[in-house]
């Protein structure tokens, strides 16, 4: 069955590439994770076709650095105008090929049309320096410049504002860029070319190139013309496109997995506590890389917490997206839960205990039911391992330390939250958690304007901010000398 946003001019079935539209002889087919049904089919290119983006890119770049900020800045005015005024036919298609309810769709629209408006303004604000000359016949002066030919690599649970949240960046610091979404979830991206061709980006500027993931990347590390590989997805993908882009010394930007802590103290007000963790678990069912992953909660509140958060979890909707009153859609993939029955057998088997769902939806297909555990311990899978999916596993701990210490027993450093009503247990937390983010008394801290990043193996780089401008920026550093009469 077709869905009207098919039929609009956002859905695509082929790549933009160098200003040009172009199929395919291969291709790589796109399902509907709510219905199994396929939407359709996007070219499967490789390394030749990347080139060719590449190729243009460079051809764009000196023109599109040589504009002034404030033409820059409109460009990305009007990217965000598009966005917000297709809102609903992009969050359409978004929820076709993703799954998540049409609500978080359009909200994720939005919020990657926000980042085309913050940056439209960052755009005027990049600063340089003048130091104070040791010499007195000399001067210092430092100029931003823009690192030049961007490639992006994303992944399919955020197919809109992964991409935006790059792309605005580079295009209001000078760079073109090319993105090359997620398999699963290419059309939102498609839609962007869209985009960038009615609003009038000079060709090459931005480019959309779908097809087969290693070989594109290869391209995108090894060809000399770019300058600088940001990515969001796996840890494991990310070490690998790292380390084959230090051979020609690219500048790197790296948004990779989470294992977020989700820590709640006795003192905290419980029904915004249970509130804050069921949107932050089970937003995107789960599959988000700030979703926390193991909840925290101290042993006087827990029992309390425990009973309330697993009312509120077991009144979830699962359906599919589309249809209203809808809170969780399907998972992307069989994989996925697989994954997610994995862990949930692991935390049974070592004697946690299930508070509600547990098992896949009667709905059929990878849909699942919003899951609590109880009694959940750090020897558990899920303790270590992101579940991306909707279970919510409860940890009990004892005192400030100990919940410090569990936080951070990971590799991971991307986003953790905690509720207290306790203003110096919050300030020596947030001192004290390994995380780039961490939000206190909330459970959604994602917004343009604050600059969004892990540390650890979460990976390294900014976006969103006046943080996230700087990831597109080289510093130059120019004497002048001779000022002497
Ligand atoms: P993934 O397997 O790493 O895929 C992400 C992207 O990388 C996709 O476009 C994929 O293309 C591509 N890719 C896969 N193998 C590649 C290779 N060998 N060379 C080049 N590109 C390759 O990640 P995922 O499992 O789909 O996404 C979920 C992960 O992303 C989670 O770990 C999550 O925490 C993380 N994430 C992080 C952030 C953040 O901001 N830190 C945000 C969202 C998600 P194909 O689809 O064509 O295979």
């Amino acid at each position: 069955m077709t869905h009207p946003a098919t039929d609009s001019r956002f859905f695509r079935e082929q790549c933009y590439i160098g200003g040009e539209w172009r199929g395919g002889a291969k291709t790589i087919p796109v399902t509907n994770p709510a219905t199994g049904e396929t939407i359709g089919a996007v070219p499967d290119f490789g390394r030749t076709e990347a080139r060719e983006a590449i190729d243009a890119a460079a051809a764009a770049f000196p023109d599109w650095r040589a504009r002034t900020a404030e033409e820059r800045g409109k460009v990305c005015r009007a990217f965000y105008e598009a966005l917000m005024d297709n809102q609903q036919t992009l969050g359409e298609l978004l929820t076709l090929e993703q799954g998540k309810p049409l609500a978080e769709a359009k909200g994720e629209v939005a919020y990657g049309a926000g980042f085309f408006k913050w940056f439209a303004e960052e755009a005027l604000r990049v600063y340089g320096d003048v130091i104070p000359s040791p010499w007195t016949d000399k001067r210092i002066i430092v100029t931003k410049e823009p690192v030049g030919v961007v490639c992006s690599i994303t992944p399919w649970n955020f197919p809109n504002a992964m991409i935006a949240r790059k792309a605005a960046a580079a295009l209001a610091a000078g760079c073109p860029i090319i993105a090359k979404p997620a398999s699963q979830t290419p059309y939102s991206a498609l839609a962007m070319g869209v985009i960038a061709d009615e609003i009038g980006l000079p060709k090459g500027v931005f480019s959309v190139i779908t097809g087969e993931a290693a070989p594109i990347g290869e391209e995108f590390c090894e060809n000399p013309q770019v300058k600088k590989i940001t990515f969001t997805g796996s840890t494991k993908v990310g070490e690998e496109l790292a380390s084959k882009a230090v051979k020609t010394m690219k500048r790197v930007s790296m948004e990779l997995g989470g294992n977020a802590p989700l820590i709640i103290f006795d003192d905290a007000d419980l029904d915004k506590a249970v509130d804050g963790a069921v949107a932050c678990k089970f937003r995107n069912a789960g599959q988000t890389c700030v979703c926390a992953n193991r909840i925290l909660v101290q042993s006087g509140i827990y029992d309390a917490f425990a009973e309330k958060f697993a009312k509120k979890v077991a009144g979830l909707s699962v359906g599919d997206g589309l249809k209203d009153g809808v809170d969780q859609g399907p998972l992307i993939e069989e994989k996925a839960v697989e994954k997610v029955e994995r862990h949930i057998a692991d935390a049974l088997s070592k004697g946690a205990g299930l508070q509600t769902g547990g098992e896949r939806h009667k709905l059929g297909g990878t849909f699942f039911q919003p899951t609590v555990l109880t009694g959940v311990t750090p020897d558990m899978v899920i303790a270590k391992d992101e579940t991306f999916g909707p279970v919510a596993p409860l940890f009990k701990f004892e005192t400030e330390e100990e919940a410090a210490t569990m936080a951070n027993d990971t590799e991971f450093g991307l986003a953790s939250y905690l509720y207290t009503n306790d203003l110096g247990r919050a300030w020596r937390m947030m001192e004290a958690l390994e995380y780039g983010m961490v939000a206190i008394n909330e459970g959604i801290l994602s917004t343009p304007v604050a600059p969004f990043g892990g540390v650890k193996e979460s990976g390294f780089g900014r976006e969103g901010s006046k943080y996230g401008l700087e990831d597109y920026l080289n510093i130059k550093y120019a004497l002048f000398g001779g000022l002497g009469k």
